[in-house]
């Protein structure tokens, strides 16, 4: 089984991830743009894949009922957000170390993009989230490399 890590800027968070991985979703909803500063790219794994080897900077802001953030409180980097009550977390994909061998799969939430950039990738956009069965969420990806 391939191990991919990651982390946050200053070290304050660590992590590992047992694959398989989702491929990215692109969101632009507003919070994941607050947020990422610009929009959000994350992978996902479901819980059990992923270990958090040092926590000692992780901290989670609950940034609506029915979802939550979590963060390094010393550097400031975005690493997960996590579904109230789901069985999965994501994961920004910057957080993760090269070669991430992951791919682009969705814009969501394209109704809140900002008018600064224009998407031209040729991946599906859904104007809101995307229907559950258009999510490839694991074990559904292809295997993570
Ligand atoms: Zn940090
Ligand atoms: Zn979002």
């Amino acid at each position: 089984m391939s191990v991919v890590k990651g982390r946050c800027i200053c070290g304050g968070v660590e992590f590992s991830v047992e694959g398989p991985l989702r491929r990215i979703v692109y969101c632009h909803c507003k919070m994941c743009r607050r947020t990422s500063g610009h929009f959000v790219a994350a992978t996902a794994c479901t819980l059990p894949q992923l270990t958090i080897s040092n926590s000692d900077r992780l901290r989670w802001y609950q940034s609506s009922a029915s979802a939550r953030r979590g963060f390094c409180d010393r550097c400031g980097s975005n690493l997960f957000w996590q579904p109230a009550g789901g069985t999965h977390v994501s994961i920004m994909a910057g957080a993760i170390d090269d070669p991430t061998s992951l791919s682009g799969a969705m814009h969501i939430f394209v109704a809140d993009k900002g008018d600064y950039y224009s998407l031209d990738d040729g991946l599906p956009q859904y104007e809101q989230d995307a229907p559950n069965d258009a999510l490839p969420l694991p074990p559904l990806s292809a295997p993570f490399r």
